[in-house]
This record gives C-alpha cells, structure tokens and sequence, in this order.
C-alpha cells in the first residue's frame, strides 16, 4: 500500500436544514427534477418553490430497469434542462444518472448500449445535484449507477469516470419518514459497502478509514435506530456511515458479497440490502487470519475478531444468514460460487469463497 491515489470531486453539504437555500446551487439554471412519488414531503416542496424546474419526473421505481428507463429518456431527449436535481433513494439517483447521459445524435437507446458495451460514441454527461433520502447506496458521491435487465435477469453498471454527482446535499431530516424495512435494508447495504471495500484488492489507507469510521457507525446505531426510528441523533448517525463508506467504496468498488448478491436480487426478489449483507458473517470467517490489515480493522469496528457480533445484529433484525432460508438450492449455490470466478466485482475480493464448508 506504499503507492496509491484517491479521488471524489463531488462537494459535499451536509447538516439540518441545508435545502434551506438551495437556489444558490442553481442559479439562472434550468432544473429536470428526478424523484419518485412519495420522496418530496410538503416541507421539502416549499424548499424547492424559487428552483426554475422545467419538468419533473417522478416515477423512478426501486431497482430501475432499461425497459422503463429507456421509456423516459426518450421523454427526457425532448425536454431543454441543463442540470438535473436528483430528490430521492439510491434507486431515484441512479436513475437520474441514467438521464443525465446523452450523445449528439440523441439516440434514445443510446445510454443502453453504452452500458452493455454495443457502442463506443462519445457521451456527455449532464450535470446533476443529488439530495439522497435514504441511508444507503451512497450513489451521490460514487461514479456508477446499477440497472437491472429483469428479462435477462441480470445486474449491469452504468460507470463512467465523470458520473459523480457535481453536489451531494444531506439533511439527516429527510430521512427521518423512510420505513422501518427501508432503513434496515438501506443500512445493511451501507455495512455491507464498507466491509467490502476492506477485504478489496483497490483498498489503500484512505479508503480504509472511511470503511472502518462507516462500519463503526451502523454497528452502533443500527439496532437503536430500528427501535426508534424518529431519532435524529441515530438518523443523523447512519446517513454519515453512507457518506464515510461512499468515500470508501467510490474508489475500490464493492467485492464478493455484491457479485453473490445480484443472482439473489434478481432470481429471488430479494432486497439489494439484505442480498449484499446476510453473506457478511461467512465472508468475515473466511477472511480471518489471511491479512494483517483486514484483521485490524475488523477488531476495530467488531472490538473482537470473529463475526459473533454481526451475527447477533442480523439475528435482532430477524435476518437469516442462511443460504436455504432465501430459497437458494444447493445446486444454485454451486452455480453462484462458481460464477464468481467471471465476476468483476468478485475479482476485486481478496476473500475467495469455495463450496468447502458452506454445505
Ligand atoms: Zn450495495
């Protein structure tokens, strides 16, 4: 780790009551405001009112797909905005990453094809601001966006070096109404982009810090603020954990818990939170003992080194660490540990699972 470099150029405002002002980020611009329904409360809506917004697109679903993205880009070509607002979750942020990206010829597929490598045009990017809602994907300080191709039941990556967002502005306030099984699965999710950014070929000590400061974070407040949800002070708490592992995991990407994820999320239904964090215990016990560095910071944010702790979380948040308990077969599971080796997230993972001891 002698040599390394580090790199986010998203500025980052957080505090209560940041949207207070926000017209100064925008001014004489025109706005394409992307959210989905149920994001903007009333109070945030007042906030929004001196913001020149020309259009606004509001049906962002949860885990976007091309089929009803390539659907509103084609609405999105015709529409004169130079800088997009994006209100919302992970989900609603990468799907404004999605719109924001456009060729000359403003073909309607082009984003499509960018992403499943079917063109080498050149792309611009427009520029966007993101106001995340929820605790979680971190998507407004890392430079990719997922989207899902539920006909071929796969994951793929929008990433471009220049699709940071230009601003993250956070308000632990707006987080205060995400539900119950939001906030846990959003939670996991950030825990589960932490650690994975430890036990990761791209880690350097700048990124471990950030990893360690973000686990440290949910570990401490996730059960609390699962019992209590309208605290700010555990709100508050959480939403740093995501800025910390954004900052960690915007630069050394996500390992081996997120390739296994995504069969799970697209064959089972199973929330991309969850999917990425149930594996977590299995993966720290095969990691123990192996580096130095990862078995330092795993005492640091565990305070022991084993996943005892973890385990008991997951088990108060009646989460099962169990394969069999998400309907994965034995046979699926063997497909999913061997699929790995083809998998560029997994390539980044300095853990490698194998059949051995997980039947
Ligand atoms: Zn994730």
């Amino acid at each position: 780790m002698e040599h390394f470099s580090y790199h986010i150029p998203t500025k980052i405002i957080y505090g209560i009551d940041t949207l207070d002002d926000i017209e100064k980020y925008f001014t004489d611009k025109k706005i394409l405001l992307v959210t989905s329904k149920g994001h903007i409360k009333r109070g945030l809506l007042t906030k929004l009112e001196n913001l020149n917004i020309v259009a606004t697109i509001d049906n962002i679903k949860s885990h976007p797909e091309f089929n009803h993205l390539e659907k509103i880009y084609e609405k999105v070509l015709n529409i004169q905005f130079d800088i997009i607002l994006a209100i919302g979750g992970g989900s609603v942020i990468d799907g404004a990453k999605y719109l924001s990206v456009y060729n000359t010829s403003k073909e309607k597929d082009f984003v499509t094809k960018l992403i499943k490598k079917e063109t080498t045009k050149q792309y611009f990017i427009k520029p966007f601001i993101s106001v995340p809602t929820t605790a979680g994907t971190s998507s407004e300080i890392t430079p990719w966006a997922t989207i899902w191709d539920m006909d071929e039941k796969k994951k793929y990556s929008l990433h471009l070096p220049e699709l940071f967002s230009t601003i993250a502005i956070y308000d632990p306030v707006l987080t205060l109404s995400v539900p119950k099984d939001i906030t846990i699965q959003t939670a996991l999710d950030t825990l589960s982009h932490a650690l994975e950014s430890i036990w990761n070929k791209n880690a350097n000590e700048i990124t471990i810090t950030h990893a360690i400061k973000a686990a440290k974070l949910i570990i401490k407040n996730i059960i609390p603020l699962a019992n209590d949800l309208d605290n700010l002070e555990y709100r508050s708490n959480i939403l740093k954990a995501s800025i910390y592992a954004g900052l960690a995991f915007g630069n050394t990407q996500t390992a081996v818990a997120h390739a296994m994820s995504y069969y799970i999320t697209a064959h089972k239904g199973v929330d991309h939170g969850i999917a990425c964090s149930f594996t977590l215990p299995l993966i720290i016990d095969n990691i123990i003992g192996k580096y130095d560095f990862i078995d330092k910071a795993l005492k640091e944010i565990f305070g022991e080194l084993n996943s005892d702790k973890l385990r008991t979380i997951l088990n108060q948040l009646n989460i099962s660490t169990e394969f069999k308990d998400y309907g994965i077969t034995n046979d699926e599971l063997k497909y999913i540990i061997s699929s790995l080796q083809n998998s560029q997230r997994a390539g980044n993972s300095l853990v490698h699972l194998s059949m051995d001891g997980l039947l």
